[in-house]
């Protein structure tokens, strides 16, 4: 189940003679070789990397002495950690949405990059790395999984296995708007893992965390299927919000 993500032969020659994102994927600016983002270096500071404080368990930006968020600590969590590469700030939202939504899919090159980043800063022990699925249908009707290709682009930078079995097996309704109690009660159940991370510690990769609570579903179905440990990684991650009340 576990598999290598590698360019294809053909493709690593087009590489050679036609250098793919040259440009920068957010304003087409031509990029020199050093720029290892696939952004320019005038893109690159528009965005706000998620290195300062941050909640130990999943991830978010905070403020204040806490070393957990408002959300964090309250419910069964089956994953270590969290990190994100960047804040989901409004530049954030408006290259995710581009690569969603515009089919351009060479920001997964980008976000990839950046959450290899990310990652090196952390003392993840990897085996190796799932994402978070979408069911049939969806997939069917987005055509592709922006996740998916997240992590294949993840793998081929690390050189990490890509473990493909984590499906998700129904249609859950949107989470927008909704709490993190009521995002994990929607969520619960709806992820199945395959055989194939028996003792394993798994990367799940996502392109980007709100309350952490579909990470901790994949979580709770790797688990299952015997992973011995979870953590996440995903491009951005929202600011936690104030202790919650609840
Ligand atoms: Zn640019
Ligand atoms: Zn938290």
């Amino acid at each position: 189940m576990l598999k290598t993500v590698e360019r294809s032969i053909k493709e690593k020659i087009s590489d050679v003679f036609f250098p793919p994102s040259l440009t920068c994927c957010v304003c087409g600016e031509e990029l020199f070789d050093e720029y290892e983002y696939y952004i320019c270096p005038e893109c690159f500071k528009l965005l706000t990397l998620n290195d300062s404080k941050i909640c130990l368990r999943c991830g978010s930006k905070i403020e204040g002495e806490e070393s957990y968020c408002g959300i964090c600590g309250s419910d069964e969590v089956f994953y270590e950690y969290i990190r994100s590469a960047v804040v989901y700030d409004e530049f954030a939202r408006i290259l995710l949405h581009k690569f969603k939504f515009g089919n351009h899919r060479e920001f997964g090159k980008c976000f990839a990059k950046l959450m290899e980043r990310k990652f090196n800063l952390t003392d993840m022990e990897v085996d190796a790395v799932a994402y978070v699925p979408m069911t049939e249908r969806s997939l069917k009707e987005r055509r592709y999984n922006q996740s998916e290709i997240i992590a294949c682009e993840f793998c081929i930078l690390t050189g990490l296995p890509l473990f493909d079995g984590l499906k998700k097996i129904k249609d859950t309704s949107d989470q927008v708007g909704k709490g993190a109690a009521d995002r994990m009660k929607n969520l619960k159940g709806v992820m199945k893992a395959q055989s194939g991370v028996e003792n394993l510690s798994v990367l799940v990769i996502d392109d980007i965390k709100t309350t952490g609570a579909t990470i901790n579903e994949c979580a709770r179905a790797l688990k299952k299927a015997g992973a011995a440990k979870v953590y996440g990684l995903t491009y951005a991650s929202t600011v936690a919000k104030v202790r919650i009340n609840k």
